[in-house]
């Protein structure tokens, strides 16, 4: 029985374990609380098997582990222990098992739709300390490494042996949470998501088994995909504890550029026209003018405050000099104005910092404020005017929101800067995010192409897929999961509207 429920304007409210101000779990018998399980009876097993500095039940612990970076409501878990290994991983889920607690899988909670707060309590297994990058092989072009890897961790390692791993979500994630949440990044358009750059995930079941999902080849025909099956499941299938990665040789020259249009229509037809030109872009990202401003304020840029390409190229020296040519007469015919590229290693990565600190610079806008981040993704050709219906959307409604998108994808975010104590505030965006949704499903999209759906957006799900489709999910989560011990209350587990 799941505990936490979703109220009117989207909000959880939640009943669960009660803790003392100390931070030390309630004793408590099953009996007392159906569906949460003998917490005390597992905590006492897990500390004889972890030892008590690896079973942490103080509340500051517990707080950080039910929050991400999102608007949602925290939920803490009851305690938070930190596996260093996948037999200590299956020796955890099987003592959660045994007493029926709730396990919610933590990488570094950095996502967006509330996907870790325990919504049930339980237990957090936080990955951090399996962080070792195991094996790389530059032969191959592939790499494994343990599931609480950092993207910058990883990214360190590779660079000096002249590979790169290209999915780049904004935050330092875990590489075990952007493959449970299926992430991608600016390098999409061109390299591919987690979908597209795992091999193989070694996963600990709710029956508390190890599995390895595939083999260290490019490509398989042999039975149905586990590997695409966990990518995306959010912590619902069970736990990864390793992933087989692709990697990419670094291109030889790196060109960043960035042009402004007078309008967003003729930004985003630029960018059908270079996909249409079968111009092999690396990056092509759309900041809208608030975005630009933003940006130009938080880090003392003069970028003309208008719709705006930024965008990069990877090849050769002279590939990468014949497709900026090629990109600039394309944007020239749209209007693009002020056409600017360089092949400055300095100068691209102060372009990129900006894009990348996006975030930073919204919440600039506001002092105190935080961001509530939403994103959506439609087919290319529908995509300006999802946009500008977004943006008429925002002003309507006098939100603070600036867009920014991998526009390569059909991908863009919203950040709404919200005064976290104005109510009003908050009930405004909860509907502006649901018209959002409802517009990227009407134009053939999806409520959401990167960060997930967590328990904010399960809700969307049967709007999207359809009763069918859903009713499958359900039937994976129970022949996978079937007493709901993996991260209750969410993706396909989650309420229905
Ligand atoms: C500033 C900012 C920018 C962002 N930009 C992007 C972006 O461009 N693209 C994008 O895709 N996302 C983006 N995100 C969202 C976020 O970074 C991603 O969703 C990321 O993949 C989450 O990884 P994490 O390690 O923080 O996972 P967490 O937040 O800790 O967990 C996320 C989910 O994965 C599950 N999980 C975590 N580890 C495991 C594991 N080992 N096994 C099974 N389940 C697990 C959790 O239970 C939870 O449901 C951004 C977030 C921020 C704050």
């Amino acid at each position: 029985m799941l505990l936490g429920h979703l109220g009117e304007a989207g909000v959880v409210r939640h009943q669960r374990v009660q803790h003392r101000p100390t931070g030390t779990v309630r004793p408590m018998a099953s009996s007392e609380q159906p569906g949460v399980g003998r917490i005390t009876d597992a905590l006492e097993a897990l500390g004889a098997r972890l030892g008590p500095e690896r079973v942490q039940t103080a509340a500051d612990v517990r707080d950080l582990h039910g929050r991400d970076e999102s608007w949602h409501p925290p939920a803490p878990p009851d305690a938070v222990v930190f596996p260093r290994s996948t037999e200590e991983a299956v020796e955890i889920v099987r003592i959660c098992g045994r007493y029926g607690v709730p396990i919610v899988p933590f990488g570094a909670g950095t996502s967006l739709e509330g996907h870790v707060a325990a919504l049930s309590g339980g237990v957090s297994v936080d990955m951090r300390e399996m962080n070792a990058i195991l094996r790389l092989s530059v032969e191959d072009m592939d790499a494994t490494v343990q599931a609480g890897v950092t993207r910058h961790q990883l990214d360190a390692k590779l660079r000096p042996e002249g590979v790169f791993f290209p999915v780049d979500p904004g935050a330092d994630a875990t590489l075990g949470g952007m493959a449970a949440t299926g992430a991608s990044g600016t390098t999409t358009v061109r390299y591919g998501a987690m979908r597209q750059n795992v091999l193989s995930l070694t996963v600990v079941t709710a029956g508390g088994e190890v599995v390895r999902t595939g083999s260290r080849a490019r490509k398989s025909s042999a039975g149905y995909d586990l590997t695409r099956l966990f990518i995306g499941s959010e912590g619902t299938l069970g736990l990864i504890t390793e992933l087989t990665l692709r990697v990419h040789p670094t291109p030889e020259a790196m060109t960043a550029a960035v042009c402004a249009f007078p309008a967003l229509e003729e930004a985003v037809d630029c960018v059908i026209a270079v996909l249409q030109n079968a111009i092999p872009i690396a990056r092509i990202e759309l900041l809208d003018e608030t975005q630009v401003d933003a940006v130009n304020r938080h880090f003392e840029l003069d970028h003309d405050v208008a719709p705006t390409l930024f965008l990069e190229f990877h090849g050769s020296p002279t590939v990468v000099a014949d497709q900026a040519a090629a990109v600039e007469a394309l944007a020239g015919e749209l209007g693009g104005r002020g056409f600017a590229w360089a092949a400055d290693e300095g100068e691209r990565r102060r372009l990129w910092r900006a894009r990348h600190g996006v975030y930073d610079a919204c919440r600039a806008l506001r002092p105190g404020a935080r961001v509530f981040a939403t994103d959506a993704c439609v087919p290319i050709s529908r995509l300006a005017e999802c946009i500008l219906q977004t943006r008429r959307d925002i002003d309507d409604s006098g939100l603070v929101a600036p867009i920014v998108g991998h526009v390569g994808d059909g991908n863009f975010h919203v950040s709404v800067v919200l005064d976290p104590d104005d109510p009003d505030e908050l009930e405004r965006a909860v509907a502006f995010n649901e018209r959002l949704v409802r517009r990227a499903i009407a134009l053939e999209g999806t409520c959401t192409g990167e960060h997930g759906v967590g328990h904010g957006k399960s809700r969307f799900l049967e709007l999207e897929h359809g009763a069918a489709a859903v009713g499958i999910m359900r039937a994976v989560k129970s022949a996978l999961d079937p007493d709901g011990l993996f991260n209750p209350g969410k993706v396909a587990g989650a309420a229905r509207i």
